[in-house]
């Protein structure tokens, strides 16, 4: 193309293609090191297929000794992008998935091979731009919307392949006179790759996971330079990865059909392909019973900031995500339950290929797992800390009483050979402790009744005054048991569960009914961890309070 014409189009001196290559050399690292990126196009919520990506990443590169960063596909200006990229930082943080360069959380921007926003990159886009030009690889599009809305009719009409291509790629025509005329009216104009598939001979791929994939090769002059001088997706792909020297690119699987158009632009400017990995969308079933991706409109779980807001702990997320993509993680966990998740050996080759169900029910019991693990001090740190953003009220109550919420949250917890398992997320530790506290516990005759539905009124208190002339606190375990014991033979009722079960019409109760009558006037309900510790939490003076006859 005429010298003239490039002078037009990029009228301002720009590095050339040599300088950049030479200021984003080759990476010193060993071999085998790989070196990955999340490019998310920044916007107001952070998908948790989004998470999902960076944990691969950061996995693949930390694992093998590499580098991992994170990219900014700010391209699309419309959009707040410096509220977006705090928000995605903040949602690395609370995951501790940490990048090695590009915007670093609480720090400055890190790394050689930025600048990491695509917005500040123009210059080394437009050296390409500039290259493909000259070596008439690309050429000037002045076909304005209307023209390309008339083109999509008009192939929809006549039930032709869409888009920009063969025949109807108009601009490809123009002889440089016209190309120049056009320039200095002033007409707007996109740049285009000027494609040399043919839609009908093929492409293989090799996809790390997939394995060889054939695709049609791709013919369609794809819009490489957008009228307002920035890149489309695929060619700041093409430049960004070779610069930044990236070895592995992660991404969704909705870029496999455009995958031949990257492989073309890779090879106009003669570079190797980076290795590739196409993940699978997260789905989830619908009310209506269809598998669908997780939407961000419709679905508050895309959202990856809604699990550290509901009160799943920081690792509940990622190990959930590590389950998903590696279903061996589940074995690794329980043959290394004290391990941290980073000493799991990750495995590309073992990704799913089909989309991935998101499953709660999953989600909660590694959460719980997650949570049992941990001590009673860090289980009051955490939930306190997200009880200062979340809950002012409880955070609050948690302080005054720090030394008996610990005690609380150390029940069934050191010592035992199985953990409590009943608080998924912080937020159940206020739903689980309030009954240890007298302002928040009342209860009335009519809910004992209906919680002791099989008992007589009768019974009822005669358990209660025997067990608080029997009971004291000083008791160890099986002294305590044997006194519930004793209370179920003074008052009638069988120790005998065989028999009982055998002819319960013969029973009044069983021993078992004595440990629900104390524990619903103690805890106010009929389930709870191990009433002997609650008791001992307690105190001799609540227990009295709490045991009074009806
Ligand atoms: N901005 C693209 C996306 O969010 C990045 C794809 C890629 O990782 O290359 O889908």
């Amino acid at each position: 193309m005429k010298q003239e014409i490039i002078d037009l189009v990029f009228p301002n001196p720009l590095p050339t293609p040599e300088e950049l290559e030479t200021k984003y050399p080759v990476r010193n690292l060993l071999q085998g090191a790989q070196v990955t990126r999340i490019a998310p196009s920044p916007t107001g919520m952070m998908h948790v297929g989004t998470v999902y990506g960076a944990l691969i990443d950061e996995r693949l590169a930390h694992q093998s000794g590499g580098v991992f960063m994170l990219r900014l596909e700010d391209t699309d200006q419309k959009r707040e992008v410096k509220e977006a990229v705090d928000l995605i930082l903040r949602v690395f943080n609370d995951c501790q998935i940490l990048n090695d360069e590009g915007p670093v959380f609480g720090r400055e921007e890190q790394g050689n091979y930025g600048p990491y926003f695509q917005s500040a990159r123009k210059e080394i886009y437009h050296a390409f731009v500039k290259k493909l030009l000259q070596e008439d690889k690309a050429y000037l599009c002045f076909c304005n919307e209307e023209e390309n809305a008339r083109l999509h009719d008009m192939q929809a009409k006549a039930n032709v392949r869409g888009g920009y291509y063969g025949a109807f790629a108009k601009c490809r025509k123009l002889t440089e006179d016209e190309i120049l005329e056009n320039l200095k009216a002033g007409k707007s104009f996109v740049v285009r790759f000027k494609s040399m598939g043919h839609y009908s001979q093929k492409i293989v791929l090799s996809d790390v996971v997939r394995g060889k994939r054939e695709f049609p090769q791709n013919d369609l002059d794809v819009v490489i330079m957008k009228g307002d001088g920035l890149p489309t997706y695929h060619f700041a792909h093409a430049v960004d990865d070779h610069l930044m020297r990236t070895t592995t690119v992660v991404r969704g699987d909705e870029w496999l059909s455009t995958w031949p158009l990257h492989a073309q632009l890779f090879e106009a400017l003669g570079w190797d392909m980076p290795k590739y990995i196409h993940t699978a969308t997260i789905q989830k079933i619908d009310e209506k019973g269809n598998r669908r991706k997780l939407s961000k409109r419709l679905d508050p779980e895309a959202n990856a900031m809604s699990f550290s807001e509901n009160g799943y702990p920081r690792t509940a997320l990622i190990e959930y995500l590590l389950n998903l993509a590696n279903s061996n993680f589940e074995d690794w966990r329980r043959a290394n339950p004290n391990a941290p998740y980073q000493d799991f050996p990750f495995s590309a080759k073992k990704l799913g290929t089909s989309g991935a169900l998101f499953d709660f029910v999953k989600l909660d019991s590694i959460s719980r797992d997650i949570i049992g693990r941990m001590s009673a001090e860090e289980v009051y740190n955490e939930t306190l800390a997200w009880c200062e953003k979340y809950d002012a009220d409880f955070a609050v109550v948690m302080k005054e009483n720090a030394d008996y919420m610990k005690q609380i949250l150390d029940i069934e917890r050191s010592g035992v050979k199985k953990v409590r398992k009943d608080i998924t997320k912080w937020s159940d530790v206020k739903k689980e402790s309030l009954f240890f506290f007298d302002n928040q516990f009342t209860q009335s005759k009519e809910s004992i009744l209906e919680q002791l539905k099989s008992l007589s009124i009768n019974d009822i208190n005669d358990i209660v005054d025997v067990f608080n002339k029997l009971y004291d606190i000083n008791d160890e375990k099986d002294a305590w048991f044997e006194k519930v014991k004793q209370v179920a033979q003074k008052v009638g009722f069988t120790c005998d569960m065989k028999a009982y079960k055998a002819n319960p019409e013969a029973f009044k109760g069983n021993v078992s009914d004595v440990a629900t009558v104390l524990r619903v006037f103690i805890t106010g309900r009929t389930q709870s961890p191990d009433l002997y510790a609650i008791m001992k939490v307690m105190g001799k003076e609540r227990i009295s309070k709490r045991l009074t006859r009806i």
